[in-house]
C-alpha cells in the first residue's frame, strides 16, 4: 500500500472539468501530509495531450489509459480502466469529482476494490494520520464527520468546495493497458444543451428563480440578472415548483431531486426556501434572497436578505451590477 492520492481526471472531448483540478489541488495537499504522491488518471481515446495541463496542477505521476472504445464514457469500461490504475498504484485515497460521471464511477470502482466510499464530501483532511471527511446529511441540515480506516478510501468531492491552485510539477507518465472492449454500457451520442451559459454545477454565480416569478415570462427577470454578470458570468437555476410548472427544464432544477450546487454566490428570487431546495444550495458561500414574505425560510440561511417585491427589486439589482461592471 502506497501513500499516494489518486485523482480521476474527468474529461469530455479533450476538455478537462474544472472540478477535477479542484480535486487534484486537494490531492496535492493530502499527499504532502501523507508523504505520498499526487497521482492523476486520464482515461479516453487520446489523452496524452492533456498530461501537461494535469502536471500544471502538481501531479507527479500520471497514469493514462487510451483506447478508441474509451472515447465516450462507459460505466463498466471506465471502472475497469480506473481499477487497473488503482491496482498498480495501491493508493491511500482515490478522489473523484461528485459530478454525474463521478457519481456513477466512484461506487463502481470502490466495489471492485472492495473498499469504502465517502460520497459528496465537502471537506477532506488528514487528522492524526487518518483521512477525515465532512459531508452534509439530512438534506443539508447537518454535517457528518467520518474517519476512514480502510484503504484505499474512495471520495467524491462536491464541486466548488475546494479551491483549485496551480503548482507545476514534472510528472512521470505511465501507460496502462486498456480493458478489453465490448463494454456493457456504451454511449452512442451526447446531445449538449444549447446554452452558452456556464454549467450550473461549475458556476461561481447562480441566479435562481421560484414560483414568485409568477409565470414563464416573469422568469425572464432571472435571465436578465444572470446576463448582467456578463458572458459566462452566471448560471440560471430554478426551484422544483418552476420546473414542475414547465417554465424551465429539469436540468436547471436545484435541490434534493435536482442538482446540488456550491457556488460562491447564490441569488434566490421568489424562492420560499423549502428544505428540499436548501438541500441543493446550502453550501453556497454567500446567499442573497429576495422575497416579499419576511418570514420565508430562505431568510434563515441567507447572508443578505431583501424583503420586497422582486419585480421592483431585481431591476435595481441589474442596474447596480451593470454600474459596477461599467456597462
Ligand atoms: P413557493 O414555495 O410557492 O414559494 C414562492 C415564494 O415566492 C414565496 O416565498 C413567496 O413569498 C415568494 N413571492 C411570491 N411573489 C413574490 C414577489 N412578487 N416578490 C418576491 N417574492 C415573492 N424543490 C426544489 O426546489 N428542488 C428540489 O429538488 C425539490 N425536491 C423535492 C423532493 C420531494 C420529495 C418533495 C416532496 C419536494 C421537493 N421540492 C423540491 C419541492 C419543495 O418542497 C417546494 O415545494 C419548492 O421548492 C417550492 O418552490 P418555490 O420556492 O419556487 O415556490
Amino acid at each position: 500500500m502506497s501513500k499516494d492520492v489518486v485523482v480521476f481526471i474527468e474529461q469530455r472531448e479533450g476538455s478537462i472539468k474544472k472540478t477535477s483540478f479542484e480535486a487534484l489541488s486537494l490531492a496535492r495537499e493530502l499527499a504532502t501530509e501523507l508523504g505520498g504522491q499526487p497521482t492523476a488518471v486520464l482515461i479516453g481515446a487520446q489523452v496524452e495531450g492533456l498530461c501537461s495541463q494535469v502536471s500544471a496542477y502538481g501531479a507527479t505521476k500520471i497514469y493514462t489509459v487510451e483506447a478508441p472504445a474509451l472515447a465516450q464514457y462507459s460505466g463498466d469500461g471506465y471502472a475497469a480502466a480506473l481499477m487497473s490504475c488503482v491496482a498498480r498504484s495501491e493508493p491511500r485515497v482515490v478522489l473523484l469529482a461528485h459530478t454525474a460521471m463521478g457519481k456513477d464511477l466512484a461506487p463502481r470502482v470502490a466495489a471492485l476494490a472492495k473498499t469504502g466510499l465517502v460520497s459528496d464530501a465537502t471537506s477532506v483532511r488528514v487528522a492524526d494520520g487518518t483521512i477525515e471527511c465532512s459531508k452534509p446529511v439530512y438534506a443539508g441540515k447537518a454535517y457528518r464527520t467520518l474517519r476512514a480506516k480502510k484503504a484505499p478510501l474512495f471520495i467524491s468531492l462536491r464541486p466548488n468546495t475546494h479551491a483549485k491552485s496551480e503548482a507545476a510539477a514534472s510528472a512521470e507518465r505511465i501507460q496502462v493497458d486498456a480493458p478489453e472492449a465490448g463494454f456493457l454500457s456504451i454511449v452512442d451520442e451526447i446531445l449538449p444543451l444549447s446554452s452558452e451559459r456556464v454549467p450550473l454545477q461549475e458556476a461561481a454565480v447562480i441566479v435562481s428563480g421560484g414560483r414568485g416569478l409568477k409565470d414563464a415570462d416573469g422568469f425572464k427577470l432571472v435571465e436578465d440578472l444572470a446576463a448582467a454578470f456578463g458572458p459566462g458570468g452566471a448560471a440560471v437555476g430554478a426551484s422544483r415548483a418552476v420546473v414542475d410548472a414547465g417554465w424551465r427544464p429539469h436540468s436547471e432544477q436545484v435541490g434534493q431531486t435536482g442538482k446540488v450546487v456550491s457556488p460562491t454566490l447564490y441569488i434566490a428570487l421568489g424562492i420560499s426556501g423549502a428544505i428540499q431546495h436548501l438541500a441543493g444550495m446550502s453550501t453556497a458561500k454567500f446567499i442573497v434572497a429576495v422575497n416579499k414574505d419576511k418570514e420565508a425560510p430562505i431568510f434563515k440561511i441567507a447572508n443578505y436578505g431583501i424583503v420586497g417585491d422582486l419585480f421592483a427589486v431585481v431591476p435595481k439589482m441589474i442596474e447596480a451590477i451593470k454600474a459596477v461592471k461599467g456597462k
